[in-house]
Formats: C-alpha cells, sequence, structure tokens
C-alpha cells in the first residue's frame, strides 16, 4: 500500500482516511496532523499510542521532507533575500525563495512544478521545459521546511516560483485548502497569492473554489499580442482579448484588486505605447495594481536591467494613465533568487543522467 503523505491532506481529510485505515488509534488524527503542520513532525506515540497502533499510523500514513541543499542568501535594504534549494525523493530539485517585507515579516516564494512548459522567453525557468507537476505534499513541504528547519518566520505565500500555478490546478487548488485549512496550518486567505501568466481555464477554476480573499496577480509584460506572442507563448492559445474576459469575470470580492505584473524590458516593451496598452488592457477589469518589476537578466539575458530613471519614466507613464503603480525592488539578484532567475536549465540532462544510473 502506497503511505498517504499527511502534509497533502486536510486536517478533516486525514481524520477521514485514518478512520478508514485504521482500527484503532484514529481518534488521534486531528492532533496528529496539527502535530505535522504546526510543529514539523509526526510522532503518533505522543499521543499515548501503544506501539502496534503507532506502526499501523506509520504503515498508512508518512510525513516526509525533502533534502535542503543549499541556502543563498543576499543581503539587501529590507532583510535578507534567500534562495533555498530542496532535493525531492526522485532527485530533482526545486528552489524557494524568502522575501523580506519590512517589519521582521516574510514571504515565500513557492514552487508548484519542476521547470514550465510556457516557455517564456524571460525567465529561467522556462528555460527547463516541464520536467513534472509538484504534488500538493511537495508544494506544502516548501513552507514546511522554511519554518521548521530553516525558522523562517513565514507570514505570506505566493505561487510566483518555479512553474505555472494553474497548469498544476488540482495539486495547486488542494495545497490552498490545506493551507487556509483552520484546523491546520490556517493561514488566512489574504495572506495567499496565485501568480498566473494568464491560464484562462486555471483562473475558472480558481473562481469555483469560492475564496474570496485569495489574492490573484497575473503577469501581463506586454498588452499587445504580438509582442505577447513572443514574449509569452501562451498567450497564442490564451489571447490578451480572452485573458481580459477572464479577469472580468473573477469578481471574487467587491474590493478585489488584481495584481497586474510587468517586467519592464529595455528596448523591448518600454515605451509610452506600451504604457498606453497596459492601461487600455487594464481599464474593464475595474481595481488593479501594477508591480512594475525591474527585469533581472538570467544566464541567456533577453536584455539588460534597467536603469531607474527608465523604470521611473515608464511608472510615470502609467500614472497618467491613471494607475496605480507599485515598482517591486528588485532583493535576490545577487544568488539568482529574483523573479524569472529560478531554475536550473540543466536539471534535464542531470535527470536523465540520474535515471541512467538507476537503470
Ligand atoms: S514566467 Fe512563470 S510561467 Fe513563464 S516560463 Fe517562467 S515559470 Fe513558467
Amino acid at each position: 500500500m502506497n503511505k498517504q503523505p499527511i502534509h497533502g491532506l486536510c486536517n478533516a481529510e486525514l481524520a477521514q482516511r485514518a478512520k478508514t485505515l485504521l482500527p484503532r488509534g484514529h481518534g488521534m488524527a486531528r492532533r496528529i496532523h496539527r502535530q505535522v503542520m504546526r510543529e514539523g513532525r509526526f510522532q503518533p506515540e505522543s499521543f499515548g499510542l501503544g506501539r502496534e497502533a503507532a506502526e499501523a499510523w506509520r504503515a498508512a500514513f508518512s510525513f516526509e521532507l525533502p533534502e535542503l541543499v543549499a541556502v543563498k542568501s543576499d543581503e539587501g535594504d529590507y532583510g535578507a533575500t534567500s534562495k533555498m534549494v530542496l532535493r525531492l525523493q526522485d532527485g530533482l530539485e526545486v528552489e524557494s525563495v524568502r522575501i523580506p517585507m519590512g517589519r521582521g515579516r516574510y514571504t515565500l516564494c513557492v514552487s508548484s512544478q519542476v521547470g514550465c512548459k510556457m516557455g517564456c522567453t524571460f525567465c529561467e525557468t522556462g528555460r527547463m521545459g516541464l520536467l513534472r507537476h509538484l504534488r500538493t505534499d511537495e508544494i506544502i513541504a516548501q513552507l514546511l521546511v522554511a519554518r521548521h528547519r530553516l525558522g523562517w518566520p513565514i507570514r505570506n505565500l505566493v505561487f510566483m516560483g518555479m512553474g505555472e500555478a494553474l497548469d498544476n490546478s488540482e495539486n495547486v487548488l488542494q495545497a490552498l485548502r490545506v493551507l487556509n485549512d483552520e484546523a491546520g496550518l490556517a493561514i488566512g486567505q489574504e495572506r495567499l497569492t496565485i501568480c498566473t501568466v494568464g491560464h484562462v481555464e486555471g483562473i475558472r477554476l480558481l473562481d469555483q473554489l469560492g475564496f474570496k480573499r485569495l489574492n490573484l496577480s497575473i503577469s501581463l509584460n506586454a498588452a499587445n499580442d504580438s509582442l505577447r506572442n513572443e514574449l509569452m507563448p501562451i498567450n497564442r492559445r490564451n489571447d490578451l482579448a480572452k485573458l481580459q474576459q477572464a479577469l472580468i469575470v473573477y469578481r471574487p470580492r467587491r474590493n478585489f484588486a488584481l495584481g497586474v505584473n510587468y517586467c519592464l524590458l529595455p528596448g523591448i516593451n518600454d515605451t509610452e505605447a506600451d504604457a498606453r496598452a497596459v492601461a487600455a488592457f487594464c481599464r474593464p477589469l475595474d481595481r488593479v495594481l501594477v508591480n512594475l518589476i525591474p527585469y533581472n537578466p538570467g544566464s541567456m539575458p533577453l536584455a539588460r536591467a534597467p536603469e531607474e530613471a527608465e523604470v521611473e519614466r515608464f511608472i510615470g507613464w502609467l500614472r497618467a494613465e491613471g494607475l496605480p503603480v507599485r515598482e517591486r525592488v528588485t532583493k535576490g539578484r545577487g544568488v539568482m533568487a529574483a523573479c524569472g532567475q529560478l531554475g536550473n536549465p540543466t536539471a534535464r540532462a542531470e535527470l536523465k543522467a540520474l535515471r541512467t544510473v538507476r537503470v
């Protein structure tokens, strides 16, 4: 029998499954779940279960965290941005980034896939291709390692690491339920953010989840179809009109403000006409907040990083169009932990080598 990872389940789900699978000791399920989620350990004996019952728990359920391979930090004005690299059971690696938010608060940027098939041309992960989806427990494990192995005080979570979150919607939606589960991790919906390149079907599924206070942001990066087709191949399938329509429908609450991320690439998407196109795209969407992200060159740069004056000029054009804009301060560029820099383009070759050795 395959063991079920406890950290892929909500508290009530574990209680239900334990009842089905275990003749004795299932009454401890809710406390065992809380121990795993809140303390990062799985010790059924600590609840007074006898040896047999504890062994039955271990035979049916598992709690294993991936190996922590490396932590790299980059000091900045708000504190250190730190990237952790985790090795999964099959040898593949994923990366997550701790981002300082000031006043001792941190956001964890988590991965949802190993690699990504979306192929955005400015992104390091896109160059890997998709190796596989992460399971729910592997998504949650990133938070548990951060909190319980590294002692990081994580407050918010954003799905903006490796992968397109809504391309792995089944596992990501379940991860949202597990994160938000009041009897478990109890992370408020307002502290969770899904970021998507514009996966229209995924946005519909997210709507059906019914999380009224969840944050959603899209990576726009170009507001005319021909440029967006080039930068983000998903646009050939879900063009700007389709994306805009899906976002008009997605209104989880009255005061919902959509995050619109725009990575500024000098010489590519930084003209006044580009800014006007962004405003035209956003106008029917009610409330938005544009996050302007200065491009972070990866191992095969598409452009240079923009000068501060170029960033300010573009922000000025957006504001003149009436858009609220915030500049995302670049964090973690020194350790390849900034936006668009996660991933290991040689991972596919390494995986092949790993499989050859195992055969
Ligand atoms: S930006 Fe996001 S969706 Fe695009 S290739 Fe990178 S990880 Fe994938």
